[in-house]
């Protein structure tokens, strides 16, 4: 029997198995590391796609309402000026090393964080966004930046959507993307870093149903986390004060997950009003007024703005998988991953390498893969291969012995509970099916059993 370990979560660990196993290594790692950048290892990618994946069928291709956009991220230098993103990050700043509030040095009484009263970083010129040039002239009329978020690019595609999808409000434009910031402080490993991905949806409404579409935003992406298996313990809900609201914000919640290093921001649902529309109405000169063809009225729309972070959202993951137990008198450590965002849906494992065994087990592979991504390991001992892929979240292994040559039927190892059914091979795509939709374990096929076999059998 396996038994619960007292609490264990910590981020040294999350870094160190992401490390060991391929999630996610330093950037540049060779040459000492990237200060705050990193790579996402085999496993790490796809984690990340999961996640993705998972998000953009939930908001776009289930829905009627948001559609889809990928914008460059190098934009018209413009863009920042109307967005306020130029102007309000030149000045001197100092940085609350515990809320993470940037202040300018000359709003400050004394030399402590005037909201929560905490220690400031040293004052630094800083802006925000990493600069670079467009062209082969490095002058003052060819600087361009690396976007910051990628909301700019769903406001200036406004019309364009609008126009070619004949879209009515409200609807949404839905986007991922990679964002930059040169943060001044940077740290809990991928949680903030200077390269990072969003995944953001600007949803354009009537003003006046605003505050109807911002709770419903609010809800809808909170159980969005839920539905992926994150326990609903660790995450909660924050309204941002007054004083916090963003410039342009109207109001504004915070999703926030009890990671290792305490409640930080998941995800900011804002109410962004019409800040946006109508300061690139302004900066550019073209009128982003929207036309209501129902009431005849001209009008910009307000905008609802859930964004998210892809990375946050891995470790997020990642963290709340993470598990020990004994087991045997030893630790058993696991990520119980939603199947759903598992890298590896199933390992196939022989117990030999050689023989005739290997030709069943390479056919179940091949198989097995026209439907998921499935591994192939066939090093080290049965327990040291459950062991490997318990802790990458891989929910299934199905194990081919020297009985499968003679009765035609395999094992399926459940990672949670380690139980084990033994079915034909020839259900064993329909059975796999059927236990990622939900069906429990014990539910077999025609010609299965419950095996007793044991993890090493
Ligand atoms: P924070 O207060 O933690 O700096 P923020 O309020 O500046 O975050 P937003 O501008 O609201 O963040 O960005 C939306 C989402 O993008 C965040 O909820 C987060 O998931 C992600 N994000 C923002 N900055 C970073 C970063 N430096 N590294 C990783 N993810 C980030």
């Amino acid at each position: 029997m396996s038994k619960q370990l007292p609490a264990k979560v910590d981020m040294e660990k999350i870094v160190s198995l992401c490390r060991r196993r391929g999630f996610i290594f330093p950037s540049s790692e060779i040459y000492g590391g990237l200060s705050s950048c990193w790579d996402y290892g085999p496993l790490g990618v796809e984690l990340k796609r999961n996640i993705k994946q998972a998000w953009w069928q939930a908001v776009v291709h289930e829905r009627d309402d948001v559609v889809g956009l990928d914008a460059s991220i190098l934009m018209h230098p413009q863009v920042w000026v109307a967005s306020g993103h130029l102007e309000g990050f030149t000045d001197p700043l100092v940085e609350c090393k515990s809320c993470h509030l940037r202040w300018r040095v000359d709003d400050l009484k004394d030399n402590k964080c005037p909201s929560c009263g905490g220690e400031l970083t040293e004052p630094r010129l800083f802006n925000l966004m990493f600069k670079t040039f467009m062209g082969p002239i490095e002058d003052s009329a060819s600087v361009v930046y690396l976007r910051p978020e990628t909301a700019q690019g769903m406001f200036v595609n406004f019309e364009n959507v609008v126009n070619t999808t004949r879209k009515r409000l409200p609807f949404g434009i839905a986007q991922i993307g990679k964002a930059f910031r040169n943060e001044i402080t940077t740290g809990n490993f991928i949680f903030r870093s200077r390269e990072f991905e969003q995944m953001e949806i600007e949803f354009f409404v009537k003003s006046g149903t605003d505050k109807e579409w911002f709770d419903y935003w609010v809800k809808e992406r909170l159980n969005w986390y839920i539905n992926l298996g994150i326990k609903k313990d660790n995450l909660r809900l924050r309204q941002h004060m007054k004083k916090e609201l963003a410039h342009y914000a109207l109001d504004c919640y915070d999703i926030e997950y009890l990671f290792p290093m305490g409640w930080a921001e998941l995800e900011g649902i804002a109410n962004r009003g019409d800040f946006d529309l109508v300061q690139h109405a302004k900066y550019s000169g073209k009128s982003l007024e929207y036309f209501d063809d129902e009431t005849k009225e001209h009008y910009v729309p307000y905008v609802i703005e859930p964004s998210a972070g892809v990375d946050r959202s891995a470790l997020a993951v990642l963290c709340d998988a993470y598990d020990e137990e004994l087991d045997n008198g030893e630790i058993r450590v696991l990520l119980h991953l939603h199947p759903t965002l598992a890298p590896i849906k199933v390992a196939v494992l022989p117990l030999s390498r050689r023989g005739p065994l290997v030709q069943v087990a390479k056919q179940i592979y091949a198989d097995l893969r026209q439907c998921w991504i499935v591994q192939y390991d066939d090093a080290q001992s049965i327990g040291r291969r459950y062991r490997r892929q318990d802790e990458i979240g891989t929910p299934f292994c199905v194990t081919i012995d020297f009985q499968s040559l003679e009765d035609n039927q395999a094992t399926i190892r459940e990672r949670d509970s380690m139980n084990q059914i033994r079915v034909p091979v020839s259900t064993l795509k329909t059975v796999l099916a059927a236990k990622f939709s939900g069906e429990p374990l014990f539910v077999l096929p025609p010609g299965g059993q419950i095996w007793k076999g044991g993890e090493n059998g």
